[in-house]
């Protein structure tokens, strides 16, 4: 196996557009556990990510229309930068999603490009990234694609990134408002999802966004529990008044739009009730 490590974007597009088909290895937590189980050849070339320093930084884009403006974010910077700090305070989604993945050394490791490449409908970051209407920029020798998240995951681990293009990272604008992140498994830690869910609240706009993990072939949008909340809230208040009423149907609304399967990890049954519980329990976190 040869291992290319370069370190910046054009070159790594260089080499991609030389060997379309080499393996893209950036934290190497989903890859290595791959071909340790023999589920993906080991491959013949392997272009390492992890000393493109520009991959791994994110960066403030203010806006000149008086909004919040957004931010571009790496897709190499590592799980373990989201937690805490400045861009867990733009993000607390995004943070709270980071600290449910794996472990500390799988969080330093670990990153969203890794996640999109990856694209489990389990992925910790990509209910966010939809929630927060992300969108994607890819790059190839031959040029640059910006792709909305929900049009770049097109079924389980399955996604319209094409041979020689890299996952640069994915930019989301900055939201005046509540959000958080949820997921329930097997266990309290080191867990990948059974289900999960990311509330987002934008104040500005007066709309509510809601995407679910797991319980579908991809990231869910629950496009009619987002509108009908978006009716019986009002998003100016402080605090926001949500009553048991509201926050259950909210939740059975969500748990409708839901398409989950049996599987190793769980049944239809329990995941379609979990992701109820789940959102029902983020819109009361909002109030409180
Ligand atoms: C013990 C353990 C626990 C875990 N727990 C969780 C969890 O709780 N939640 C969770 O979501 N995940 C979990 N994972 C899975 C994994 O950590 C995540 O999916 C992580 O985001 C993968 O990122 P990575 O950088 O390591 O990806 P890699 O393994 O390097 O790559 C994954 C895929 O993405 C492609 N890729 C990587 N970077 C790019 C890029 N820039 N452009 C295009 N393609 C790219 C690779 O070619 C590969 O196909 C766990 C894994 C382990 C081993």
């Amino acid at each position: 196996m040869s291992v290319l490590t370069p370190s910046t974007i054009d070159e790594v597009l260089a080499h991609l557009a030389e060997r379309p088909e080499a393996l893209l290895l950036s934290g190497g937590t989903d890859v290595m556990v791959e071909i340790n189980m023999a589920h993906r050849k080991a491959p013949a070339e392997v272009v390492a990510l992890r000393r493109v320093e520009q991959l791994r930084l994110w960066r403030h884009n203010p806006s000149s229309e008086g909004t919040g403006g957004t931010v571009t974010i790496g897709s190499g910077l590592p799980y373990a930068e989201m937690e805490h700090g400045p861009l867990a305070e733009l993000f607390p989604a995004l943070a709270e999603a980071a600290r449910t993945v794996g472990s500390p050394q799988i969080r330093a490791a670990g990153t969203l490009g890794g996640n999109l490449g990856t694209c489990s409908p389990a992925g910790d970051g990509l209910p966010v990234l939809f929630a927060l209407d992300a969108i994607v920029h890819l790059r190839s020798i031959g040029g640059q694609r910006d792709v909305p998240v929900a049009d770049f995951m097109v079924g389980v681990k399955q996604n319209v990134l094409e041979p020689g293009e890299l996952v640069t990272g994915v930019t989301m604008p900055i939201r005046h408002g509540w959000q958080g992140y949820s997921k329930v498994g097997v266990r309290n830690a080191m867990v990948i999802a059974t289900a999960s869910a990311c509330l987002a609240m934008d104040r500005d706009r007066g709309a509510v966004t809601l995407a679910l993990g797991a319980v579908g072939t991809t990231i869910i949008r629950c496009r009619d529990a987002e509108g009908w909340l978006a009716g019986e809230l009002d998003l100016s208040a402080e605090p926001l008044d949500i009553s048991d009423a509201v926050a259950q149907e909210f939740g059975r609304r969500a748990a409708a739009d839901a398409r989950p399967i049996d599987d190793h990890r769980s049944t239809a049954a329990y995941r379609g009730h979990a992701v109820g519980v789940l959102s029902s329990r983020l819109l009361r976190r909002a109030a409180a």
